[in-house]
């Protein structure tokens, strides 16, 4: 089966000459969840900004290698950017509601994309909510502010944000980063649920939390990809001494 993902021998040097990423090799299946884990400013933030060219808004980058998309190279000329970004969906750490009501939120990229039906936009917001583990705790205030919505709230209606736009791979970068333990419970459950329609790729809080989302968890190390498998395998039989020195906490 063809990878939804194909990341390959790809490398990314800040201006500033930082290597950030160096020689990353690796295909994502369709309906995975792959972690990024590694130590901060390994390059996890940066591989995942790459696979929708949001690192187009860094300049003076070098970049080297290729990201294919469902077999198609994302970097070739002529690729709609926009088009991309939305089928390829960034979640980002922090929960930032747009000004505006719950609905307003879902429907405002919808109307962005000229889709103008009633019906379909509230067909989409109700799905979108749903599948985000949202609906039945807003569904009788849809009208009402976003900004009045809980923490964990807020960053699951973020999530519905970007499923009501139907992408096909959703990025999440550490998306329970200041969410109490039974919101992000709450969000990391919903990740399993998605995984039914989606391809998700994720930076997680922790080890722990890698653990208990991922099919597979990639562990980076100073720009390097070290070794990517099953949490069990990683935990139990990790191939290189930095994933186990790195899991059982040897070094942070
Ligand atoms: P992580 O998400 O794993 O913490 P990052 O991808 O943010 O790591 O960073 C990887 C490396 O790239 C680090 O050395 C970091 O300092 C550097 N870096 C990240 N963003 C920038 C930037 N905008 N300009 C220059 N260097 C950067
Ligand atoms: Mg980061």
């Amino acid at each position: 089966m063809r990878p939804k993902i194909s990341i390959q021998n790809l490398y990314f040097t800040y201006s500033d000459e930082t290597e950030a990423l160096k020689n990353i090799t690796i295909d994502i299946p369709e309906n995975e969840v792959l972690v990024l884990f590694g130590p901060s400013r390994s390059g996890k933030s940066t591989l995942l900004r790459l696979l929708n060219r949001l690192s187009d808004l860094t300049e003076n980058a070098k970049f080297q290698g290729a990201i294919l998309f469902n077999d198609q190279d994302i970097f070739a000329p002529g690729v709609d950017v926009a088009n991309l970004r939305r089928r390829v969906s960034m979640v980002f750490a922090l929960p930032s509601p747009l000004p505006g009501s719950i609905q307003d939120n879902l429907t405002y990229g919808l109307k962005m994309a000229g889709i103008r039906d009633r019906a379909l936009l509230e067909e989409r917001v109700e799905d979108s909510l749903r599948q985000a583990a949202l609906w039945d705790e807003v569904k009788d205030r849809l009208h009402h502010s976003a900004f009045a919505l809980s923490g964990g709230q807020q960053q699951r209606l973020c999530i519905a944000r970007s499923l009501a736009l139907e992408p096909e791979v959703i990025l999440l970068d550490n998306p329970t980063s200041g969410l109490d333990p039974i919101s992000t419970s709450i969000v990391e459950d919903s990740l399993v649920e998605l995984k039914q329609r989606y391809t998700i790729i994720m930076v997680p809080h922790s080890v722990q939390q890698m653990a208990r989302v991922a099919d597979r968890g990639a562990f980076l190390l100073d720009g390097e990809l070290i070794e990517v498998d099953t949490p069990a395998a990683l935990f139990t039989q990790p191939r290189d001494q930095r994933t186990e020195d790195y899991i059982t906490g040897r070094f942070g």
